[in-house]
C-alpha cells in the first residue's frame, strides 16, 4: 500500500521566493523598476499586525519595497478612501492591499473596489473577480487558492478530468478556488454551510480543498482512498496540555492514514499565501508601461 506524502508547502514557497528574488534584481536592472507592496491595516487586531508585519518582512527579503500604513481604528471611510487614491497615483507603489477585516463603520466592498484593478494585488476588485470567471488572462488571482493551485500541479502534474470538491464558498478562497479548479478542467463541486451531505460529496472526490474555519472538521473516513487533501483552514486550538496550537480544517491524524497527498497545517498553503502576494506584486510591477 502507498503511503501518504505531505505537500511541504514551506519548501515549495520558498522556490518561489528565491525565483521572484532574481526576477526582481532583473526587473531593477533591466527597466529600472524595484516591486513596492503598499499594505494598509487599520486598527490594531493582533493577527493581522502580524500578517503585515510578516508580508513587510518577506517584501523587504526580496529586495521589493514595502510600505505600511498603519491606520486609527476610527478613521472614516472618505479618509481610507483618499490614502487609496493617493497609493493608486504613486508611481512607486504597484501593489496594494488592505488588510480584512475592516472596523464596521467602514463598507469593505468600497474601500476594495476604489483600488485600481492592476495594483489588486489581492485579486478582490470586482474587476478582476469578473476576469477570473470568464477565464480573462490578465485577472490578478486571489493568493491563497492560486498557492492551492500551485501545490497540486505540483504532486499531480494534470488535473484535467478530476473531481474536485471545495468546502466553503467566501470571496477569498472557496469560489476563486473552484474557479481555478475549472480553469484546470477539473469537475467541480462546491460545499457549504447550508449543504447537506457534504461527507458523501466527498468520498467522490480526487481533490479537497477544505476551507471553512471549522478545526479538524474533514475527517479521514469521508476520504477517497488516495485523494489529495488541501488543507487551508488556520485554527487556534488548545491542544490536551493545554498548549495553544495551529490545526487546519481536515484531521490530520486520521486523513493522512488514507490520502495519497496531503498538506499540513501549519507549513503547507499558508507560507505559499505570501510567496503568491510577493508574486501578484512583481507581476504588476513588469507590466508597468514605460
Ligand atoms: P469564511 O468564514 O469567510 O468562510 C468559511 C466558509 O465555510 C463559508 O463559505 C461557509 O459556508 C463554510 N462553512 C461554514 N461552516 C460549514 C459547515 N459546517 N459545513 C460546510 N461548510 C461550512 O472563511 P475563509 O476566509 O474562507 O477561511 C477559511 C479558513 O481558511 C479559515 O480557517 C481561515 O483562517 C483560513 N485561511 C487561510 C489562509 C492561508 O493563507 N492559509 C488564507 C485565508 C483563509
Amino acid at each position: 500500500m502507498s503511503e501518504c506524502k505531505i505537500i511541504d508547502g514551506k519548501a515549495y514557497a520558498q522556490l518561489i521566493h528565491t525565483r521572484i528574488a532574481k526576477n526582481v534584481a532583473e526587473l531593477k536592472d533591466k527597466k529600472h523598476i524595484i516591486p513596492g507592496l503598499a499594505v494598509i491595516l487599520v486598527g490594531s487586531n493582533p493577527a493581522s499586525q502580524v500578517y503585515v508585519s510578516n508580508k513587510a518582512t518577506k517584501t523587504r527579503e526580496a529586495k521589493m519595497n514595502s510600505f505600511e500604513f498603519i491606520l486609527p481604528e476610527d478613521i472614516s471611510e472618505d479618509k481610507l478612501l483618499e490614502k487609496i487614491y493617493e497609493l493608486n497615483q504613486d508611481s512607486n507603489i504597484h501593489g496594494i492591499l488592505v488588510q480584512l477585516p475592516l472596523p464596521k463603520h467602514i463598507n469593505e466592498n468600497k474601500i476594495i473596489n476604489a483600488i485600481t484593478p492592476e495594483k489588486d494585488v489581492d485579486g478582490f476588485t470586482t474587476i478582476n473577480v469578473g476576469k477570473l470567471a470568464i477565464g480573462q488572462q490578465d485577472a490578478m488571482i486571489p493568493c491563497t487558492p492560486k498557492g492551492c493551485i500551485m501545490l497540486l500541479k505540483s504532486v499531480l502534474h494534470n488535473l484535467e478530468g478530476l473531481n474536485a470538491v471545495v468546502i466553503g464558498r467566501s470571496n477569498i478562497v472557496g469560489k476563486p478556488m473552484a474557479q481555478l479548479l475549472l480553469k484546470e478542467n477539473c469537475t467541480v463541486t462546491i460545499t457549504h454551510s447550508k449543504s447537506k451531505n457534504i461527507e458523501h460529496i466527498v468520498k467522490n472526490a480526487d481533490i479537497v480543498v477544505a476551507a471553512v474555519g471549522i478545526p479538524n472538521f474533514v475527517k479521514g473516513s469521508w476520504l477517497k482512498k488516495g485523494a489529495t487533501i488541501i488543507d487551508v483552514g488556520i485554527n487556534r486550538v488548545i491542544d490536551n496540555d493545554n498548549k495553544s496550537k495551529l490545526v487546519g480544517d481536515v484531521d490530520f491524524a486520521s486523513a493522512k492514514e488514507i490520502a495519497g497527498f496531503i498538506t499540513p497545517v501549519p507549513g503547507g498553503v499558508g507560507p505559499m499565501t505570501i510567496a503568491c502576494l510577493l508574486e501578484n506584486t512583481l507581476i504588476a510591477a513588469t507590466n508597468v508601461k514605460n
